[in-house]
């Protein structure tokens, strides 16, 4: 990036940081999809009770060039993998990954040929949120987390966040 190369370490770079981050984590926009029943907990989260629009993310994005933040929200089947993979692929920098649930996480209970023992094995993941399903709750615990990792981030420190490749 231009601007972080020529300009030093200075409180003109730390106020740009601030408001960049702080612009980011008020208004992530979630990649709208599912994979299994952790999904129907992603839904519950969305709904008028948890009001999401309190972390700026009410709308959940149907396109993965609209959107910087990834839920992955049940197992991973092997078939479904690569399609996960380009929909990450084809969002924007800088993005971010939830791992939902023990199955996105580690497989969960289907260590078996068929799912992915992780997502992380084929996207990188910030934020893992237990659970089978996790609750809404957890989900929104997990997002808040997630926003804290944002406001840590360097735009002079951390160029893999503006252009991390898989
Ligand atoms: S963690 Fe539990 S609820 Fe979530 S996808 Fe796996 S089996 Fe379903």
């Amino acid at each position: 990036m231009g601007l972080e190369e020529k300009i030093p370490d200075s409180i003109i770079l730390t106020t740009l940081e601030k408001v960049a981050n702080w612009s980011r984590k008020r208004s992530m926009w979630p990649l709208g999809f599912g994979l299994a029943c952790c999904a129907i907990e992603m839904i519950s989260a969305y709904g008028p009770h948890f009001d999401m629009a309190r972390f700026g993310m009410e709308v959940m994005r149907p396109s993965p060039r609209q959107a910087d933040l990834m839920i992955v929200a049940g197992r991973v089947s092997l078939k479904m993998a690569p399609v996960v993979k380009t929909l990450y692929e084809q969002m924007p920098n800088p993005k971010w990954v939830i791992a939902m649930g023990s199955c996105a996480s580690c497989g969960g209970v289907f260590n078996n040929y068929a799912v992915l023992q992780g997502v992380d094995r084929i996207i990188p993941v910030d934020v893992y949120v237990p659970g089978c399903p996790p609750r809404p709750e957890q989900l929104i615990d997990g997002i808040l987390k997630l926003y804290e990792k944002v406001e840590k981030t360097s735009l002079k420190n951390h160029p893999e966040e503006w252009g991390r490749r898989v």
